[in-house]
This record gives C-alpha cells, sequence and structure tokens, in this order.
C-alpha cells in the first residue's frame, strides 16, 4: 500500500446528517449463553466511540444488534430518539465495514463502492450521473482517485478496506459501523490506516462505533471508549480517563501493562504485608485492597525509606529499557518492573522500588 497522505483541512463532508444514538438495557442470549447483560449507553452524534474489550466479551454482539442483524433478547435502540429495532436492515441506514468484509471480487471498485446505490429501489435511486459523482468522490475521500477500473485483486489489503469504507460511506449512512476493520493488516498499514480514519470521521462526522481488541488502538481514535468485559461494561470514558483513572482491575490491567499487589489500606495510607508503604490512598476504605502499577511507573531506590523489595526471577530487554520479573514478599507475588539500562543485570539479586504512579482498588 502507498503511504496515506494526510488529509488536507478542507471543506467538510456533508453525508447525512449524524444523530444520537441510546441503546438502553441491552441484553441478548444465545440459547443459554448469555452474550450482553442489560447495556446502557449513550452515544452523541458524530461522536467516534470504541467498543473494546478481550474476545468473547460481546463487542460483535451488541455491533450486531445496532445494525439489525440481530434482535436483543430484551432492551432498546433508539437513532435520533427513534426506536431503531423495529427498522428492517435497511431502513436503518447504517454503513459496515468488517474485519473480513470481502469486495465483491467481479466488480471494480467503482463498481463495488456505487453498490449499494445502485440496488435501492428505482424511486429511491439517484441518476446515474450523480451515481458517478458521489463514488469519483468518495474515492478522493479515501485516497484512491485513478483506481475506479480496478478489480479488488489488484489492490493491496489496506486499499480494500479504504474500498469497503468508500462503500459504506456511499450510502449517506446515519450511523458507521466498523468491526475491526484493521485487524487483518500488518502493524504499519493498520498504524497508518487508524490516523486516516480518525481524519476522514473529523471530516464526514458521523456517529461511529469502532469495534477493536487493542487497547492502542482504542485510545488512539475513540472521542470515548467502552470497555466491555464477560458481556456488560466496565467502564466507559475519554481515553484519558480510562488510561488514567480506571475504575477497576480489569481496566487496569486491560488498557495497558500492568501489575497488581494484595494491599491493606489502613487510614488511607497503604500497607503491603504488615509495613507502610508510603502510598496515599485517599478515599479509599480501610481494609484489603488492590495495588496495581505499570512497569514503566517505578522507580528503582537505594534509600532506607519505605519501599517494595523483591527477588530478582527474570531479566530480559523490554524496549528502550530492561523488564524484571520480581517476587515480593513471603507469597512470592510477581510483579514486572522497568529499569535503566544502565543498571548491570543482576538476577537472582535483590531489588527496591517504588511506584511513582499508581491506583488502589478497594476489594
Ligand atoms: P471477538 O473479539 O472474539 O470477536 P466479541 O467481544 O466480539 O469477541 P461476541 O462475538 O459478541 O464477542 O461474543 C459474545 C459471546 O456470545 C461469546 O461468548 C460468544 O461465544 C457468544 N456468541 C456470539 N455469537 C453467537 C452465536 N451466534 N451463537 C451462540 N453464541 C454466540
Amino acid at each position: 500500500m502507498n503511504a496515506i497522505t494526510p488529509i488536507e483541512p478542507g471543506a467538510s463532508v456533508a453525508l447525512g446528517a449524524p444523530i444520537d444514538v441510546t441503546i438502553e438495557n441491552v441484553q441478548k442470549a444465545f440459547g443459554d449463553t448469555p452474550a450482553l447483560h442489560g447495556v446502557s449507553l449513550d452515544v452523541k452524534a458524530g461522536e467516534l466511540v470504541a467498543l473494546l474489550g478481550p474476545s468473547g466479551s460481546g463487542k460483535t454482539t451488541l455491533l450486531r444488534i445496532l445494525a439489525g442483524l440481530d434482535a436483543p433478547t430484551a432492551g432498546r435502540v433508539l437513532f435520533g430518539g427513534e426506536d431503531a429495532l423495529g427498522l428492517r436492515v435497511q431502513d436503518r441506514n447504517v454503513g459496515f465495514v468488517f474485519q473480513h468484509y470481502a469486495l465483491f471480487r467481479h466488480m471494480t471498485v467503482f463498481d463495488n463502492i456505487a453498490f449499494g446505490l445502485t440496488v435501492r429501489a428505482r424511486g429511491e435511486r439517484p441518476a446515474k450521473a450523480e451515481i458517478r459523482k458521489r463514488v469519483l468522490h468518495l474515492l478522493d475521500l479515501v485516497q484512491l482517485s485513478g483506481l475506479d477500473k480496478r478489480y479488488p485483486s489488484q489492490l493491496s489489503g489496506g486499499q480494500r478496506q479504504r474500498v469497503a469504507l468508500a462503500r459504506a460511506l456511499a450510502i449517506e449512512p446515519r450511523v458507521l459501523l466498523l468491526d475491526e476493520p484493521f485487524g487483518a493488516l500488518d502493524a504499519q498499514v493498520r498504524k497508518d490506516l487508524r490516523r486516516w480514519l480518525r481524519e476522514i470521521h473529523d471530516r464526514t462526522g458521523h456517529t461511529t462505533f469502532f469495534v477493536t481488541h487493542d487497547q492502542e488502538e482504542a485510545l488512539e481514535l475513540a472521542d470515548r471508549v467502552v470497555v466491555m468485559s464477560k458481556g456488560r461494561i466496565e467502564q466507559v470514558g475519554t481515553p484519558d480517563e480510562i488510561y488514567d483513572a480506571p475504575a477497576s482491575p480489569f481496566v487496569f490491567g486491560f488498557i495497558g501493562e500492568s501489575s497488581f499487589l494484595p494491599v491493606t489500606v489502613v487510614d488511607g495510607a497503604v500497607q503491603f504485608d504488615g509495613a507502610p508503604l508510603d502510598l496515599a490512598a485517599l478515599g479509599t476504605p480501610s481494609g484489603p485492597a488492590t495495588l496495581g502499577f505499570r512497569p514503566h511507573d517505578v522507580t528503582i531506590v537505594d534509600d532506607d525509606q519505605p519501599a517494595l523489595t523483591g527477588q530478582i526471577v527474570a531479566e530480559r530487554r523490554h524496549g528502550g529499557a530492561r523488564r524484571l520479573d520480581v517476587e515480593v514478599g513471603p507469597e512470592r507475588h510477581r510483579v514486572e518492573i522497568d529499569m535503566a539500562v544502565e543498571h548491570s543485570r543482576r538476577e537472582g539479586g535483590m531489588v527496591a522500588f517504588r511506584p511513582h504512579r499508581w491506583r488502589i482498588f478497594a476489594r
């Protein structure tokens, strides 16, 4: 794929007015298997929302319900205040892009993009010249001008996904649903497309749901991130809120590298193994709690201030740092910490460290 040049700021592209989407207590079971347990979410017109969660957390099920491909067992979905569940798929006016949403192989790029318009009933179908204008405009938007006569087999994976997006946009959707649209592409292409999609979104302003299990992708792309686990929403927030103020150990662990230790909070101060740690836990009730920290948020110390100490059981290179596996406390809880590469290797030895950023979760 050729590198994607940044989209020039220019006239915004009016492609159907964006709408609010309200999801109210949506439940879904497949036979006896619950897939969604009462999911509620308000999405504002024009927002780009990432549905983020591990495999099986219910992301695709929620997206399929929004699309009208599946019906919920209970709950409501409103598009612009209007009950969407009563509408057929074709009347919901949603655009989809899926990870393996194969383009029609026997059709040119032009015909693929035009497809959703050409199959409309005669009364609703735009005139040929209008379809042509719209397709060429979309090709320009997805930066594939000049490739309209090619067949999908003559495109790279990234170009195919851009055609798939143009095809989804062609019908002037009110809502855009993207299910891991870049999942099958290699890391660099994904990164390019991610940035490009954000620019497209800023120009077209669709209300967009983007499914991913890649936290970096969600944090970089979305206005708000919806973290899902086991059919429930664990947290909804801006990327900063999700990263800096995770609501649970699950979110903390899912959103970045993390280590946890069982601690006790006594009057707003943290203790590990009966010893104070000099870490504040204001607002956390006294009692058992979980301390979470990220490997790069610790300082290796060599003083007599309170610190965590443990034995280094493994060492490896990790990006710009040296990553240590350390066993802490009498129960040998294993945590990961980073140390500057300038430090000499000392596997088997002891190390003392203090988290300089951390989270405390009451248990
Ligand atoms: P992934 O990231 O792997 O795509 P996901 O978060 O999108 O996962 P879903 O595909 O929504 O998860 O699945 C949620 C749960 O519902 C899973 O336990 C899954 O096995 C189950 N499930 C999904 N579709 C069906 C189906 N058609 N029949 C039975 N169970 C299903």
